[in-house]
């Protein structure tokens, strides 16, 4: 029971809800809220891969 709860990257807390993820270089991020996600996404700019607000899509 609970095994497949995460926990946030950032805060801790149990993640919940699914979809507040990032794909980082040390591996995916699973957090409890956009903000947790945000925070973690503006502390950690370098190794973040997938930032799905800024896809720059110049072809
Ligand atoms: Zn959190």
């Amino acid at each position: 029971m609970g095994e497949n709860t995460k926990a946030c990257d950032l805060c801790g807390l149990p993640v919940e809800i699914e979809g507040f993820k990032l794909r980082t270089k040390e591996g995916d991020k699973a957090f409890c809220c956009e903000g947790c996600k945000g925070i973690y996404q503006m502390l950690h700019e370098e190794t973040v891969l997938d930032v799905p607000d800024q896809i720059d899509e110049t072809e």
